[in-house]
């Protein structure tokens, strides 16, 4: 017994100090005197004895470098190299574009949570703020969807011209061009504004302030370039668009087949050094009425005009829309949601030198600009308008249940609703905290080029679950089109969302991992550095550091993850947080847990990972679920840990470590090499799967929350249009929903007063209103009352019906 005693406590030591990540010299120390201790205290079978003093003199032999150098590292880096996969240049510019931030430490297995919740909550100025309550409020109040959507499949003029007058469209310009100079917060503030009214317009405003003339002028254009278009692009003199896929190159944007040939041709009347031009491009949004197009095409230069290379490669334009030779102005129709969006076709098109961004020197540079811009772009726009229109179904959806009646029930009541509703809300409020806690990651200077895939692929794919679960809540109501219906077309909208800035399947799969896992890791990018090396001896030796650190880590992982999964992570210190402290707890576990798996997967499967794109994708949706759940804690402590909002925080995090943990499974299920997965399993999952989804009971907490009018639903409205008024169908239910509690009780008081006593027979509210007046059960005022809210309530349950010539469209 006290053998067995002192080799469990010896072998827990040992644990321990892999967990603990000590270096390997001061591992080695304290080995060896546990070892002595060990054998001088129960001393083990002779054998076992002499295993374990090998054990620890190999150790003590891995501190010799050049030992170890000639017999492991070398030969380790020659089969590294055989299987690195190849990198094409577009890959290595994608890799190498943004910053690495709170995704780095997710790879750690060991996050620090001062470097999240350190970084101050994302604040808007006097002139952001004014902004939104003015001519944002203003815009959202001049937008009618349906005259938008349906008739005129167009936005009005005025609106048009209210976008450029009050610079919608200058938002990331600097001011000293006439700009707004908006912070990255800010401009996703009033993007999910717009989106709250209207989708159409949301698109609209978001182009010419994502990658596109004016981001790419201010960052890379020559000072002659910004001072030219900048102002007129500022005051909407100009009305640009983004030219890069076609119909041969989509996802792999970076075949396009369109070529700029490095020629001589006259220009305004002289003969200058220029390009001509071929191409034939899709989906361009706004191109219908753009005036300058940012053109994407790879440049060659056979002729030698320009230098030695003849194959420049990926090289950016700017191109005034008469020049001769472009065809522009015919539209694609995306899904019922008529903003600008078409083709544009260029044959010999012949510009000058100067029209490339940045001048001759820029050359080539087109996709490494383009990468690096949507580093941050993709954070903002699709993010921040998918999660205006989540807002706005959640806001429309909670109300519509409350007031919405059947089997004498409000719907609300029922548990499959409230389900629903739950979900709708958990998930709003993580896409919530992601957009703006990352948006103000941006503004602290970050360019998270892996979270912005993260956020492009989750933020929309739950903006698809909200809009389909408003759908269903709302029934026949959402499905009927017509100026009555406020859900439809933002419905309409997810697919296009889905599939723009890089298709969410493509996306999920190859990049979030494939990119994640080599920028973020802590190793990874030092060996493949390493393998690169021309310099062979001073290749081994990088590489020999960061394989025995790699080493270390991957132990050390895999023991963190036995012993976080054994204790539930109860032990872990993390930030003192109250009610959300298990959360940081249960991320830290998974970490550890994902980064043990990871480093298996990679040194298993090496480059054939990126062809086993199911198993990177589920590795990828671990570090996104940990990400997101670490928005919303961070996002929660940024409002104030509002009490009242925990139900929607817990649900929030229980979701997303939920899925944290099946992916995980999903991953070792199906994970090539089964003694490999069966050994991981262990490790990661020794007691089973434990983590639970969000229990009925929170489901129910976290319904109530928003089917009243409560501060947590406000909170959640907040940056979506809810003005109360007539016209704007977010003010009406709200309206609605503060009435409903009081129409509630007097209802209530009909029914047990009235029917249930036979002195009330009418089948419909006005009638039984009536009736208990002429009875005395209701007040006169209470009458009048009740039946306002009625009034107001059918005027949300109605739905449009038309003539049938007036379905034509733009009658
Ligand atoms: C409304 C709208 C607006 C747009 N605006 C612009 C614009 O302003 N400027 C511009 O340049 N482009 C624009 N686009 C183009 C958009 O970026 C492309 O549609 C997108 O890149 C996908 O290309 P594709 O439609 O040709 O699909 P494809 O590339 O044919 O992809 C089809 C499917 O295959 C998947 N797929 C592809 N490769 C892989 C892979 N390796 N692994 C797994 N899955 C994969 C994709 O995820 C997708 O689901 C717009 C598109 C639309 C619809």
């Amino acid at each position: 017994m006290y053998g067995a005693i002192i080799t469990v406590l010896f072998l827990a030591a040992v644990v321990f100090l892999a967990y603990r990540r000590l270096g390997l010299l001061s591992f080695c120390g304290t080995l060896t005197l546990l070892v002595a201790l060990y054998c001088y205290l129960a001393p083990p079978a002779p054998t076992w004895k002499a295993v374990l003093w090998l054990l620890t003199a190999l150790l003590w032999l891995l501190n010799v470098k050049p030992l170890r150098r000639a017999l492991i590292s070398a030969p380790f880096l020659a089969s590294y190299r055989r299987m690195l996969p190849s990198m094409s240049q577009t890959e290595k510019e994608a890799l190498d574009a943004g910053t690495v931030w709170w995704d780095g430490e997710l790879f750690t297995g060991a996050p620090r949570w001062e470097k999240l919740l350190s970084a101050s909550a994302p604040q808007l100025s006097d002139a952001e703020q004014a902004f939104l309550d003015g001519p944002c409020e203003v815009l959202c109040g001049m937008l009618d969807d349906w005259d938008i959507t349906h008739r005129r499949a167009d936005l009005p003029p005025e609106v048009w011209s209210f976008l450029t007058a009050k610079g919608f469209f200058a938002m990331i310009i600097p001011r000293q061009y006439g700009g707004l100079e908006f912070c990255a917060y800010a401009h996703s503030c009033v993007l999910a504004k717009i989106a709250s009214r209207s989708t159409t317009c949301s698109s609209i405003v978001a182009v010419p302030n994502s990658l596109g003339p004016a981001e790419l002028l201010n960052h890379y254009g020559t000072q002659q370039q910004k001072d030219y278009y900048l102002p007129r692009l500022a005051c909407g003199d100009e009305i640009p668009c983004f030219a890069l896929t076609g119909p041969r190159a989509g996802s792999d944007a970076a075949s396009l087949p369109d070529t700029g040939v490095v020629c001589r041709g006259s220009w305004q009347g002289q003969e200058v050094l220029g390009l001509k031009l071929n191409f034939s491009k899709r989906y361009i949004t706004l191109a219908p009425v753009a005036t300058l197009i940012g053109l994407a095409f790879r440049m060659f230069d056979p002729d030698q005009l320009l230098g030695a290379r003849t194959d420049l490669g990926i090289t950016v334009a700017l191109i005034p829309r008469g020049t001769p030779g472009i065809t522009i102005g015919r539209r694609h129709f995306p899904l019922n949601i008529p903003f600008q969006n078409g083709p544009i076709e260029g044959v010999d098109v012949f510009v000058p030198l100067d029209s490339l961004i940045g001048g001759p020197a820029m050359a080539g540079q087109g996709w490494r600009m383009l990468v690096e811009q949507l580093s941050v772009g993709r954070c903002i726009s699709l993010p921040s308008n998918a999660t205006g229109s989540a807002k706005a179904a959640v806001w429309a959806t909670g109300a519509y249940a409350r007031v919405r009646r059947q089997f004498n029930l409000p719907i609300a009541r029922f548990e499959g609703i409230e389900a629903v509703i739950a979900r709708m809300t958990g998930l709003t409020y993580t896409m919530d905290a992601a957009r703006s806690v990352t948006a103000g990651a941006i503004d602290g200077g970050e360019k998270p080029s892996v979270p912005s895939a993260m956020l492009k692929y989750h933020v929309t794919e739950m903006s698809r679950i909200v809009a389909n679960d408003a759908m269903d809540v709302h029934g026949g109501k959402g499905i009927c089109l017509g100026p009555n219906n406020y859900l439809g077309r933002g419905y309409q909208t997810v697919p296009i969302a889905i599939t723009v800035e890089g298709a969410n399947i493509l996306t999920r799969n190859l990049i979030i991992f494939g990119q994640g896992a080599i920028r973020c890791h802590p190793f990874v990018l030092k060996e493949m550095e390493a393998a690169r090396n021309p310099d062979r001896r001073a290749g081994i030796a990088q590489f020999d550091s960061a394989l025995f650190g790699h080493m270390g880590f991957t132990i050390s992982n895999s023991m963190r993850s036995l012993v976080m999964s054994l204790t539930f992570a109860r032990l872990r210190g993390v930030p003192d947080h109250g009610p959300t402290r298990r959360y940081y707890q249960h991320i830290e576990r998974f970490s550890a847990s994902f980064a043990f798996a990871v480093d298996v997967a990679m040194l298993t499967l090496g480059g054939y990972l990126k062809k086993k794109e199911s198993l990177s994708a589920r590795l990828g949706d671990v570090l996104s679920a940990m990400y997101l759940a670490s928005m919303v804690l961070k996002h929660y402590d940024n409002e104030g840990q509002p009490e009242a909002d925990l139900p929607i925080v817990e649900w929030a995090c229980r979701n997303l470590l939920y899925s944290a943990q099946e992916q995980l499974h999903g991953f070792l299920r199906n994970f090539p090499n089964r003694f490999l997965a069966g050994l991981m399993r262990v490790l990661i999952f020794p007691r089973g799967l434990t983590y639970f989804a969000p229990s009925d009971r929170l489901s129910r907490q976290v319904a109530d929350l928003v089917t009243a009018p409560t501060p947590t639903r406000l909170r959640l409205g907040v940056h979506a249009y809810t003005t109360l008024n007539e016209r704007s169908p977010l003010g009406l239910l709200q309206e609605v929903l503060l009435l409903a509690e009081g129409a509630e009780l007097l209802e209530k008081r009909v029914r047990d007063e009235g029917v249930k006593a036979g002195r009330v027979t009418a089948l419909d509210l006005p009638g039984r209103i009536a009736q208990a007046v002429a009875a005395g059960i209701l007040t006169q005022a209470e009458g009048a009352s009740l039946a306002e809210f009625d009034r107001k309530v059918m005027q949300i349950v109605r739905v449009d019906d038309f003539a049938p010539h007036e379905l034509v469209p733009g009658a």
